[in-house]
C-alpha cells in the first residue's frame, strides 16, 4: 500500500527535508547548518536553499557532508508567481539533480514544480498556512507528491506552521499524496531547529533509496512520538506507538475516531466508519507532541 511504511523492509532513517544555509537566507554555511543535525543524531537532510536569482538559483552540493552513518539529498525550495493572493509559491524539492537549470523570469511556479518533479524531485507544497495557499491554488498544480503539514519555524513565528486544513480539504475532495513535517531551519531569530521530522523506511542509507521511499509514501511524520505500526484487518484499525496520551483517526469529511488515556501504546478502532474514505493517524504525546501518517487510503489495500 502507498503511503504505509511500516510492513516495508529496512528501517527506519531519520531525516530533516526543509532547511536553508548562508546559500541563500540562512545563517549557517552549508557545512555547519549540516553537521548541526548530523550531531543531533539525525540520519539525513536536504539542505534547501532559495531557489532563486539573487542567491544565484543554488542547488547546494551537499554530497561531500555524507559518510558512512549520515547522507544528505539535494534539494532546493523553488518560488514562482502564481498563488491567488499575489504571492510566491514556495514548493521543496526533494532529490534534484545538481545541474537542475535556472529559472527564466517567465517561468512560474506551477512550471517549475512540474520541471523538477520531471526532473524526479519529491515535491512538497511548503507551509501553506502561512503564506495562504489555498485549494484552488493547489488545483493549478498538475502533480505534487506531498504537504507540508507542520511547519517549525512558522509554527514559531507566527503559529502557522499547520497545513492540515489544507490537505484535508484536499483529501477529502479525492487528491492522493503524502504529508511531511519539516524544519524550515534558518538558525536566526525563531527557534526553527529539530522540531518536525520525517522517519524514512528504507533498506539502506542510500540518497537514492530515501528518494524512492519519499515518492512511495513509505513514511511518518513526527515532532516527538514514535509510530511502530498501523496494521489493518478486515475490521479492524490497530495502531502501536511510543507512549501517547491520545491517538485520533481522522477520515473523509468530519469522519473520526479516538482513545484518550495515559501512556497508551496500542489503540484499536473499528474500520467500518473509514470504508470509502482515507484515513490518518495522529500519535499525541504528553509533552503535546504529533506523529502523523500521511492520509491512508483502504481501497489501496488487501483486506484479510
Ligand atoms: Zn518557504
Ligand atoms: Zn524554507
Amino acid at each position: 500500500m502507498r503511503n504505509l511504511p511500516f510492513d516495508q523492509p529496512g528501517r527506519f532513517y531519520k531525516g530533516n527535508l526543509h532547511m536553508h544555509s548562508t546559500n541563500s537566507d540562512g545563517l549557517l554555511d552549508p557545512a555547519a547548518a549540516v553537521a548541526a543535525y548530523r550531531d543531533r543524531g539525525y540520519d539525513f537532510v536536504s539542505l534547501t536553499d532559495h531557489f532563486m536569482e539573487r542567491f544565484h538559483f543554488p542547488v547546494t552540493d551537499t554530497s561531500a557532508f555524507r559518510t558512512a552513518d549520515f547522507t544528505t539529498l539535494l534539494g532546493a525550495e523553488l518560488h514562482g508567481e502564481g498563488l491567488r493572493n499575489g504571492e510566491l509559491w514556495h514548493i521543496v524539492a526533494v532529490g534534484l539533480p545538481g545541474d537542475f537549470a535556472g529559472q527564466s523570469p517567465h517561468e512560474n511556479g506551477m512550471e517549475i514544480a512540474a520541471r523538477a518533479l520531471a526532473a524526479g524531485a519529491f515535491i512538497t507544497i511548503a507551509h501553506p498556512h502561512w503564506n495562504g495557499v489555498t485549494q484552488m491554488d493547489v488545483m493549478k498544480i498538475e502533480d505534487f507528491d506531498a504537504i507540508e503539514i507542520h511547519n517549525e519555524g512558522h509554527t514559531n513565528d507566527s503559529e502557522r506552521g499547520n497545513g492540515w486544513m489544507l490537505a484535508d480539504a484536499l483529501a477529502t475532495a479525492g487528491l492522493r499524496f503524502s504529508v511531511t513535517a519539516g524544519d524550515d531551519a534558518h538558525f536566526k531569530a525563531r527557534p526553527d531547529v529539530f522540531g518536525g521530522w520525517v522517519n524514512v523506511k528504507a533498506e539502506s542509507l542510500d540518497p537514492e533509496a530515501l528518494l524512492a521511499s519519499l515518492k512511495a509514501g513509505r513514511y511518518y511524520s513526527s515532532t516527538g512520538p514514535e509510530i511502530h505500526n498501523v496494521v489493518f484487518t478486515s475490521n479492524e484499525i490497530v495502531v502501536e506507538c511510543s507512549p501517547a496520551q491520545a491517538v485520533f483517526i481522522g477520515g473523509r469529511g468530519s469522519i473520526k475516531s479516538f482513545e484518550r488515556g495515559d501512556g497508551i501504546t496500542r489503540a484499536s478502532f473499528p474500520i467500518a466508519p473509514f470504508q470509502n474514505s482515507f484515513c490518518r493517524v495522529t500519535v499525541l504525546d504528553k509533552h503535546g507532541k504529533h506523529a502523523w501518517t500521511s492520509p491512508l487510503w483502504l481501497d489501496e489495500l488487501n483486506l484479510e
